[in-house]
This record gives C-alpha cells, structure tokens and sequence, in this order.
C-alpha cells in the first residue's frame, strides 16, 4: 500500500504534525508514505502570502528537515518520501526551481490549482460560464495541466481532472481531444498521473480522474500513482482498495513511485 500526497498543519488548512501522518500510516498499512505539503508561495514576495493556503517561506527547511528525520526515525516501520505540492503558475516557475534546488525531495506534484486567475475550488467562478462554454473551459484546464507536466518539474502530476470538485457536473462534459493531449503530455514528460481520491471531500465526490480518463491513460501507458490527498491524518489511503479494484478491471498492473527523482513500479 502506497500513498504519495498527504498534508499535515504547516499549510494553514490541514490538520496534524506530520508524525500523526506517519502513525496514522503506520496504523493503516501504509508501506511507502510520501509527505507533500503545499509548497510556499515561493512566486510572492511576503513571506506568508496565503496564511490559509500555504506555510510561510521561512518555515519551508523547518519542514524537510522534520521530514527527514521522521524518515530515518521510521526506517525499519514505514519507508517515507519527502515531498511537496508545488503550484504551476504559467511563466513564474523560475522561483519555484530556485526555491527548491537543493532539497532533499525524493518527488515534486505539479497541480494547477489556481486557473485563469481563480482557485478551482471557487464555486463563484461559474456562474459567469454558460452552459454551452463548459467543453471549452473544461479543454482549457486539461491544457494547462499539459503545460504543467511539460515544464518538465514535476514527476506526478496532481488531481487532473480537479475543476470538477465543486462543480460535478463538469466530470462529464466531453473534451476528449484536450484530455488525450494532457495524458500524453504527462505520460512523456516521465511523470506519473495521480488517481486522487479527495474528490469525496468536494462536491463532486469520487476521484480524481473520472473512470473514463483512467481509461484514456491506461491505454496510452501513463503511469500511475496513489494520492489521498489527506488534510487529517484518519485519510491516509483513503478508498486504497476500491481503487485498486477498479484500476485492475481497467487493466493497470503498477504504481510508480519516486525516490531521490528516480521512477520505481510496484505490482498494484
Ligand atoms: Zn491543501
Ligand atoms: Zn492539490
């Protein structure tokens, strides 16, 4: 059992240390923990730009080196991968690369979370969209995802599908052509996809990404990896063995995982 996107208090929306996370791990069956909390807002200037959102920049190496010595502490229990969600913002990665250069990461998810100048998870956002226009946004988002996965700075590739979350009915607008472009994009950057499994704490419920883009990546080779996306620690592997069950019937035989940047493949 995998999971490679968890959160823990730092990021001002998430609740528990990352030891809780690791013990809850623990207590789950968890072989391999990845601890990924939101990177800083490393594009603003104000060192704590979104108390909310993110940890303060300053709190940043207080988080790795916690993470690594919880990895060696728990080395003969639970193998940990230290992490982090980076956003990708078109054109303002460079503070990111710098930021982030010299960690000891083991793997950076690229996610977008902020799109055409709001947070995804906005539910204001579409009352200005008419129904005939939701291919086109719906594209939009896949093609941005793309972008993020060509940048070239991530090895998994967050939530796809994540615009959907408070706006459900969004999972089933066709936008096949985009999508395609979005999976071979990660598949070739030599990204894994996440199959997230937060989407049952938005409206949209389920995962992220619906079953038919599952579908799209298998057939194309994109890997896989396993994402609660937890934001309290009782998440941790969420849905682990649905997931499994449904990604076997679609014909997926691994995971992948990153350790020190280098791919891996487990038997689902
Ligand atoms: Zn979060
Ligand atoms: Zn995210």
């Amino acid at each position: 059992m995998i999971d490679l996107h968890t959160h823990h208090e730092r990021c001002g929306h998430a609740t528990g240390s990352l030891r809780d996370y690791v013990l809850a791990a623990l207590d789950k069956g968890v072989r391999v923990l990845g601890l990924s909390d939101h990177t800083p807002m490393f594009a603003a200037d104000d060192d704590h730009a979104l108390p909310r959102v993110a940890m303060p920049k300053s709190q940043f190496p207080s988080y790795i080196a916690e993470a690594v010595a919880l990895k060696a502490e728990f080395a003969n229990s639970i193998e940990i991968l230290v992490s982090t969600e980076a956003d990708y913002f078109r054109g303002r990665m460079d503070r990111y690369s710098a930021a982030l250069d010299g960690y000891p990461l083991d793997y950076i998810i690229g996610s977008v979370h902020m799109f055409e100048g709001r947070d995804i998870f906005d539910v204001t956002r579409w009352a200005e969209v008419d129904e005939g226009e939701l291919g086109d946004v719906k594209s939009r988002y896949f093609r941005t995802v793309a972008e993020c996965a060509r940048s070239g700075l991530f090895q998994v590739i967050g939530h796809v599908d994540a615009l959907k979350g408070n706006f459900p009915q969004l999972g089933a607008v066709p936008a096949a052509a985009a999508a395609d472009e979005m999976l071979l994009a990660i598949r070739d950057s030599g990204a894994a996809m996440e199959i997230n499994t937060s989407g049952g704490t938005k409206q949209c419920g389920g995962w992220y990404p619906e079953t038919d883009l599952l579908e799209r990546a298998h057939h194309f080779g994109v890997p896989l990896t396993f994402a609660s996306d937890a934001h309290v620690p009782d998440r941790i592997a969420d849905q682990y063995p649905e997931v499994i069950e449904v990604l076997r019937h679609i014909g997926f035989r691994s995971w992948t995982v990153f350790r020190a940047g280098a791919a891996a493949e487990y038997f689902l």
